[in-house]
């Protein structure tokens, strides 16, 4: 519970650097026994000391539990805020900040290459309970102005984008929403806190899906919220209490292996990051070159059309790649199918190489809509594996096909 003060212990690594941060936030050794890595605490409910005699703040696990407690701090401490909430899915962490910034006649500001799930969630979702959206070129800082109205409440971005790697100018972002009244949401999943961080670049809020980079081995799914602290909407309430508030009110929930899996994905975070960095470089130099490829998308890239922005906001440029093939939907369907180390599947951010079909996969939701993607668009969420194989799968598949 927010008020309590035992669960928002003060955050002893705030001056240690980010991988320190992201072993040791939220992650004393167990008070009862020592434990070096924070227990799964696989409980409900938790004994009183008499009516309201709460140990360390534990009542019922919906409102609090400690191992997600320690998740919470940890994404809290890695992304500069003031407090983290950790959740079933990325969705629902989304569902439940957005159902807390936001009213029925309220409007927000959508990228227009969101996430299909989160593009499902203000247009079939939100559109009924009465909340309005237009959809912005978010890489355009004046589309994104122009697509304000005096209802907006939240400017929402994506930086990368997925699946086209579009970037979008946080800072600059912030100041239109800001000048408008409004909070600035940045999705980072597919940055990750490691290379980039938006609340110190001015945004509001940060939301994860934590199934990706966070947690980073898929095999778990979750999502994160993190805010900024003294955050009050254009009501005037309290952003973080909210958040807190409707957390425990509609009760979506990371339970406690979730959170612990999450937890032990973060601790090597950067690292896994560097390797996601390295492999994709040398792929995009691949992919360059190959003759079967007509279009490359990566934010490292200078001929990307916001790769200055990229280098200024982000460490590196992440483990994302899309890129478009000669032949069309034909050839680029085939080509997903016939990697062998590129496992064909949806999801990304985990150790290992994913390739899939956006415009039939992740992206078939948004067929036909504003959102829609090339379908002759390839999307990789580069693994930490040896490069080379890598790119030798790649290229056995490309070399036939295209
Ligand atoms: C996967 C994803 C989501 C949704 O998260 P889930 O954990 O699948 O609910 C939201 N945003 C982005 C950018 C994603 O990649």
């Amino acid at each position: 519970m927010p008020d309590d003060p035992d669960l928002a212990a003060p955050d002893t690594t705030a001056a240690l650097g980010f991988s320190s941060r992201a072993i040791h936030a939220g992650q004393e050794p167990d008070p009862s026994t020592g434990a070096v890595v924070p227990p799964i605490y696989q409980v409900s409910t938790y004994k009183q000391d008499g009516i309201g005699g709460l140990r360390r703040g534990y009542e019922y696990s919906r409102s609090a539990n400690p191992t997600r407690t320690a998740l919470e701090e940890c994404i809290a401490a890695l992304e500069g805020g003031e407090r983290g909430f950790a959740f079933a899915s990325g969705l629902a962490a989304q569902d439940t900040l957005l159902r807390a910034l936001l009213r029925p006649g309220d409007h927000v500001v959508v990228p227009s290459d969101a996430y299909g799930g989160t593009y499902r969630l203000f247009n079939q979702v939100l559109v009924p309970w009465g909340v309005e959206h237009d959809i912005a070129a978010i890489a355009d800082v004046e589309s994104v102005r122009a697509a304000i109205r005096p209802e907006t409440k939240v400017v929402w971005v994506e930086t990368p984008t997925n699946p086209l790697l579009g970037i979008a100018d946080i800072s600059a972002l912030a100041e239109v929403a800001h000048e408008a009244g409004a909070l600035l949401v940045v999705d980072n999943t597919f940055a990750s806190p490691y290379l980039q961080q938006p609340l110190a670049l001015g945004a509001d809020i940060v939301t994860h899906s934590a199934t990706k980079y966070a947690g980073g081995h898929s095999d778990v799914v979750g999502g994160l919220i993190v805010t900024k602290a003294g955050l009050r909407t254009a009501r005037d309430e309290d952003v973080t209490e909210r958040v807190g508030f409707h957390q425990n009110a509609m009760g979506a929930v990371a339970g406690p292996f979730d959170a612990w899996l999450v937890l032990r994905g973060l601790k090597t975070l950067a690292v896994r990051m560097e390797r996601h960095c390295d492999n994709a470089e040398a792929i995009v130099e691949f992919l360059q070159r190959h003759p079967g490829v007509t279009a490359v998308h990566y934010p490292g890239l200078p001929s990307h059309p916001n790769h200055d922005v990229a280098a200024r906001q982000m460490a590196r440029f992440g483990g994302m790649i899309s890129f478009q093939v000669k032949g069309g939907e034909d050839v680029a369907t085939k080509v997903c199918a016939e990697t062998e180390l590129w496992t064909l599947g949806e999801s990304l951010g985990g150790v290992e190489a994913l390739i899939e079909h956006p415009g039939r996969m992740t992206h078939a939701s948004v067929a036909g809509t504003a959102l829609e993607v090339p379908s002759d668009l390839i999307r990789l969420s580069v693994g930490i594996e040896d490069v080379d194989d890598l790119i030798a799968d790649l290229r056995q598949a490309l070399d036939r096909l295209t």
